[in-house]
């Protein structure tokens, strides 16, 4: 592990994802934005890993965007945003939000299941949820939580206690 920047991160991985979307399909649009503590502390993490963590909420979110827009009507302004902050005991959070689609309630529980997807067949493992939540509860002793509303939008929401390990 080493002391790690994390607002920095986020602000790449989102970038990343952006960029990344746009690059394999040039009709994807959305906005993005940032909230960040500035005063967040280093913290000790496996910085690629939580990179990877963070990509793929990201990744999602903007996927979950773009289903929106399939129902929603022209005024519809598809937007994910990160936003950090750090607690009285000086553990961090990391909230990934959009304004997509949602998680329906029957799925809500099974999401962070190997292989469950409820993308077509090419377009999702399933895999990078329970992934993400392996790195962040077992190598980093976090939590990773949702909320969410379907036609609402979802926030994933990582927190990653400050140690010096
Ligand atoms: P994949 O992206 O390959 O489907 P994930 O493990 O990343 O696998 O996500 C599992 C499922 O959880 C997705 O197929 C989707 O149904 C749901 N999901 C995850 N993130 C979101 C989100 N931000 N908005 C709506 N649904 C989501
Ligand atoms: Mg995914």
């Amino acid at each position: 592990k080493e002391l790690t920047d994390i607002n920095a991160l986020c602000d790449e991985c989102l970038r990343l994802s952006y960029h990344g979307l746009r690059a394999k399909d040039k009709t994807f649009n959305a906005g993005f934005e940032t909230k960040f503590d500035e005063q967040l502390p280093k913290i000790n993490v496996l910085p690629q890993e939580v990179g990877r963590v963070i990509l793929n909420l990201c990744n999602n979110a903007f996927y979950a965007t773009n289903a929106k827009k399939q129902t929603a009507g022209s005024d519809y302004k598809p937007v994910v945003t990160i936003e950090t902050s750090s607690r009285p005991d000086k553990s961090i959070e990391i909230k990934v939000k959009d304004n997509g689609a949602g998680i329906p309630a029957s799925v809500i529980d099974k999401i962070f299941q190997p292989f469950f997807t409820t993308k077509p067949t090419g377009q999702g493992t399933g895999l990078g949820l329970s992934m993400s939540y392996d790195i962040i509860t077992n190598a980093h002793q976090g939590s990773l939580q949702v909320q969410s509303q379907e036609n609402t939008g979802t926030t994933f929401i990582i927190t990653l206690p400050n140690t010096n390990s």
